[in-house]
């Protein structure tokens, strides 16, 4: 049985009409990251973001892949919001931080991506830089690119022997780069396995991944894994192959 995966979402209004009437709130997720896990051979199912059941849907799927997206609340990392902080969708932040306490807890595979691998850095005891820009960045690597998220703008060095390294067989790479947020202070059991040129945090992953499977990417793999660089897709077989692993684990137990 091909391992289930359960994909983030968020919610989203939509203020187009259809006759008179507004449309209303849906669930949202990039296609992308849905077909991302089927052809890397998981079952993808979309997670909406209602806290309440979080834990019930965790106890179901056997790998948690955190999209991409939105801000997270800056009260997660004992912060007040900066001026420049952008959108924040509170259920949507409740929804992964409860749903990714569970899956740390029993220790199912996660895989996060751009937000993401700052939800699980922040879930784990870590700080965010609300604002590249404005905190950061000599403005030396554009992290916001402006053409679309299939190219892929600055480059990434990967450190040698990490396991991410070796999951996309490359240490030097050219990424997509989606995000006005980053890592600052790094979770403990968190190693910082890339970065970009301006040295910010590209890459993490678990000390330990055959302990607990936990690995982010900064950049947005799930829009790349066509693009010329096949290695992207690797990342979505590393997550399924390990959530195959806990699902046997947990059948067994
Ligand atoms: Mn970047």
């Amino acid at each position: 049985m091909a391992p289930l995966i359960g994909v983030t979402s968020t919610l989203k209004e939509d203020v187009e009409l259809v006759g008179e009437r507004p449309l209303g709130a849906f669930v949202r997720t990039d296609l992308d990251y849905i077909t991302g896990v089927a052809q890397a051979g998981g079952a993808p199912v979309v997670l909406p973001p209602i806290a309440e059941t979080a834990e019930e849907m965790a106890r179901r799927i056997d790998g948690l892949l955190l999209s991409g997206g939105s801000d997270l609340d800056p009260g997660y990392y004992g912060q007040e919001p900066l001026s420049e902080l952008g959108q924040t969708v509170p259920e949507r932040d409740a929804f992964e931080m409860a749903c990714l306490t569970y899956a740390l807890e029993e220790c199912i595979p996660v895989f996060g991506i751009c937000r993401g691998m700052q939800v699980l850095n922040v879930a784990l005891g870590g700080t965010l830089y609300q604002d590249l820009p404005s905190q950061l960045s000599d403005g030396s690597i554009a992290h916001l690119q402006q053409t679309p998220k299939w190219q892929w703008t600055h480059e990434v060095e990967v450190e040698e022997g990490s396991a991410t390294a070796k999951i996309l067989q490359a240490i030097t790479l050219r990424v997509n780069s989606y995000h006005h947020q980053a890592i600052k202070d790094l979770a403990g059991g968190l190693v910082a396995v890339a970065h970009a040129p301006d040295g910010v945090i590209e890459a993490v992953e678990f000390h330990d991944l055959s302990e607990r499977w936990l690995v982010g990417v900064q950049w947005h793999a799930e829009a790349m894994r066509d693009a010329e660089v096949c290695e992207y897709r690797h990342l979505f077989e590393a997550h399924v192959a390990a959530a195959e692993q806990y699902a046997l684990r947990r059948t067994a137990v």
